[in-house]
């Protein structure tokens, strides 16, 4: 039925395809995995040119991430972000001993590993014919099929009705590349896209998916208070889902001004909410008894989120 596409879609790939990517040309399943957990909120430039590589050298394998504590899995994370990846990550190292489950359907039992995920390690790493459904392969089919509801079933189906199960594995590929190179969110390329003749929504790619409504930004303004002792600053490891396992300085949200000495203020942007803190010293040896004491140079090597690194900033 889709045999015509699938010969442009082919054809396309074998010209624009990046084939080149490291991660493309391995079938170590514990790579495709890394890179397939690091591309799900990230960028592939950013992924390639500061995280994968390095992350790699510090663990070569899976049974290395599984061996190390998760603090260490944490601080090569730092900068990465949304860092319930990087503890699923730890989790799922420890669980499978550094041996990855060969198919989707074990994948899929493992933390922090969606279909998707699974399909997409299964299919790369073991070549198992599945489509993959990844944030750039929906928006394609939104558009191609014109489904406007952002309806996961739906979705699923018609990845299963348009995946050439001639060329898997090139198929997928060539999904990824179109969507992040031509079947742009905002400005899709449809005059040298594979997909023009068939395309149902390209007349008004915009309406598909249906457009988000969008919320306002929440504003969290608590204080951060440094305490110092002896020379020495505390820092609790945060417990909620969101940072979990980073360390950070101590954050009220009512304090007594009077009790510190104001340092400055910080900003940060979350993707759910946005954190705008004075930050205050206090000198004082009672803290919350999650608090440890660092030295200042103990604290390089923690892993601390990207507000905590600007309040570092402050004091250093
Ligand atoms: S023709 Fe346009 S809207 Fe349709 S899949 Fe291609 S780039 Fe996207």
């Amino acid at each position: 039925m889709h045999n015509k596409i699938h010969h442009s879609l082919m054809q396309w790939y074998k010209i624009h395809g990046r084939h080149d990517l490291p991660w493309r040309i391995t079938n170590n399943p514990y790579k495709i995995y890394l890179s397939e957990i690091m591309l799900q909120q990230t960028q592939v430039k950013t992924v390639l040119e500061r995280f994968y590589f390095p992350f790699l050298e510090k663990f070569p394998t899976l049974l290395d991430v599984a061996k190390s504590d998760l603090d260490d899995v944490l601080k090569m994370w730092e900068g990465l972000g949304y860092y319930t990846r990087a503890k699923n990550l730890h989790t799922t190292a420890q669980k499978c001993q550094g041996d990855l489950p060969k198919n989707a359907s074990e994948l899929l039992e493992l933390p922090g590993i969606g279909r998707s995920t699974a399909h997409a390690i299964s299919a790369f790493a073991y070549k198992e014919a599945l489509p993959i459904l990844d944030a750039n392969v929906k928006r394609i089919l939104h558009r191609y099929f014109a489904i406007e509801a952002r309806d996961e079933k739906k979705l699923w189906k018609a990845a299963y009705e348009l995946f050439d199960t001639k060329y898997p594995f090139e198929y997928n590929q060539a999904m990824m590349d179109i969507g992040s190179m031509v079947c742009l969110a905002k400005k899709p390329l449809c005059d040298v896209c594979p997909f023009e003749k068939g395309c149902e929504g390209k007349s008004a790619p915009q309406n598909f998916p249906e457009p988000k409504i969008k919320k306002i930004k929440p504003v969290r303004k608590p204080t951060i208070v440094v305490y110092t002792h002896n020379g020495k600053i505390a820092l609790s490891q945060r417990k909620e889902r969101f940072l979990h396992g980073l360390w950070g300085f101590v954050q009220y949200e009512t304090f007594e001004e009077n009790e510190g000495v104001l340092l400055g203020h910080i900003t940060q942007h979350y993707s759910h909410f946005t954190l705008d803190a004075d930050v205050y010293k206090c000198e004082s040896e009672y803290v919350n008894e999650e608090c440890e004491w660092f030295a200042p140079s103990e604290i390089n090597h923690l892993s601390l989120s990207g507000a905590d690194h600007k309040v570092l900033k402050l004091i250093v």
